[in-house]
């Protein structure tokens, strides 16, 4: 591994980091479309599946100003939320009590997206990298829509896993 000498350094790495985690998303996004019961949130989670393969080509476009070309580097943090999420999921639950946790899961992965975003955003800026910096904070504006409205599905699906 190559020294990490400035600003830019650091950027570019967290821009591998997230390239890995949003593919893992993308890869785990299916799993849990197909355990979600309610069929809103099941919407909710496939138009998310599909913003995120955008999500992976916004990224891809933000490396350009680096210079360098668009690389993964294995996100762990992104492994072991999807590997946590999957054991949780293989657990039996009643189909209401299914939608809480299954929400809880997906808020746990927009919430690492959104503080990863919220670097990214602030060190584009500082770079001067002006095309990075809105490509990211596209991606992030949608984590925060989608977090949003994961909120006001858990309400009912808490409510209904109460019973
Ligand atoms: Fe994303
Ligand atoms: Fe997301």
């Amino acid at each position: 591994m190559s020294k990490l000498e400035t600003l830019a350094d650091a950027f570019h790495d967290e821009l591998q980091d997230i390239y890995s985690a949003e593919q893992q998303i993308a890869k785990v996004l299916p799993k849990m479309i197909k355990k979600a019961n309610s069929g809103k949130l099941s919407q909710a989670l496939t138009a998310h599946l599909e913003q995120t393969k955008l999500h992976v080509e916004r990224v891809a476009s933000a490396f350009e100003e680096t210079g360098k070309s668009a690389k993964a580097k294995k996100c762990e943090a992104m492994a072991g939320l999807t590997k946590e999420a999957e054991e949780t999921m293989a657990q039996d639950a009643d189909a209401d009590v299914a939608d809480a946790i299954l929400i809880g899961l997906a808020q746990k992965v927009e919430h690492y997206e959104i503080a990863t975003y919220g670097t990214l955003c602030t060190w584009a800026d500082q770079l001067g990298y002006t095309n990075a910096k809105g490509l990211l904070g596209q991606n992030m504006d949608d984590e925060e829509k989608v977090d949003k409205l994961l909120s006001n599905l858990s309400r009912h699906a808490n409510l209904a896993a109460k019973a």
